[in-house]
């Protein structure tokens, strides 16, 4: 498995090879780079030469806030997706299978917002990983959500939020923009995703972009020996207004063991932030922090 997570500024996108599998979690751009213009269309042009449209396995949407969807119609116009994921919405039956309330989705009349709730359609469960043997995806239903009581001092858009943990090689744990209490929500209904994360996470993408707010001691009281192995990856969100600084927690030896290749006699790294460069991760578990994204399609 091959994986970058992309200096996007303070949003989310991540790329990742699993076997012959392509898979891209969100698509968050900045206003100097572009998940699609500058890394996927390069890539697999250099691989497939000159094509109208390329296709990927599967494309994840965690949840509709702009900061992860504003590459979506530069994605759409080059490329085929075989699987499409994105938070449930039928809507036919049981409390747990409501559709997601639009009402309370932040910024619904946004462009991409609206790019996204057209692309829900159809959308029904169980939501299906290109490779179930090694990837697992874990949400909390968007019914539940909106009727918990502990729930409803926070974003609802972040908390019906798709995480996705994958183990092939290393095991990472993409923790979308899952919040403080939605994170134990989840943990406490998803037997699945629980059991996977006490099986270890090498490489955490820190919830809701490591913002102090969202730090979750309940993820980590669930991971083996209580904290990740190799590096915590902030997709960094901070400013001035305190709550929503990154958690310094993150960089401590308490919940990452820092075994990883930056990690020396001078120090322990515990934590890298996207802000500092694409953070790419080899087959072996390798990390690499670039600025130039050209060194990194060579990696692929
Ligand atoms: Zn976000
Ligand atoms: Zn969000």
């Amino acid at each position: 498995m091959k994986v970058v997570v992309f200096n996007v500024g303070p949003a989310l996108s991540a790329y990742i090879e699993l076997g012959n599998k392509r898979i891209v979690f969100d698509l968050g751009k900045s206003n100097d780079f572009s998940p699609v213009n500058d890394f996927l269309i390069p890539l697999f042009e250099r691989r497939e030469g000159k094509k109208d449209y390329y296709t990927i396995d599967q494309l994840f949407l965690s949840h509709p806030h702009r900061d992860h969807i504003t590459d979506l119609n530069a994605m759409n116009e080059r490329f085929h997706y075989t699987l499409y994921t994105t938070p449930n919405d039928l809507s036919e039956g049981e409390e747990k299978y409501k559709n997601v309330n639009w009402s309370l989705v932040d910024d619904p009349t946004s462009e991409e917002v609206k790019n996204v709730k057209e692309a829900y359609k159809g959308r029904c469960l169980p939501l299906r990983s290109c490779d179930p043997s090694r990837m697992t995806i874990g949400f909390i239903y968007p019914g539940w959500v909106e009727n918990d009581e502990t729930l409803k001092d926070e974003s609802y858009t972040n908390n019906i939020g798709i995480v996705l943990y994958i183990h092939s090689g290393y095991r990472i744990f993409f923790a979308a923009d899952i919040q403080k209490e939605g994170m134990k929500k989840l943990l406490e209904y998803n037997n699945e995703i629980k059991k996977k994360i006490g099986q270890g996470v090498d490489f955490l993408v820190c919830p809701h972009h490591g913002l102090r707010s969202s730090f979750s001691t309940a993820l980590f009281d669930a991971m083996r020996n209580g904290k990740t192995k190799k590096l915590n990856i902030v997709s960094e969100k901070a400013n001035d207004d305190d709550n929503r600084n990154v958690d310094s927690r993150y960089s401590s030896t308490d919940y990452c063991e820092g075994d990883n290749n930056m990690s020396s006699e001078d120090g322990i790294v515990c934590q890298r932030k996207t802000s500092q460069g694409h953070i790419f991760i080899d087959d072996d578990g390798t990390v690499m922090v670039e600025k130039d994204i050209a060194k990194i399609i060579d990696k692929f």
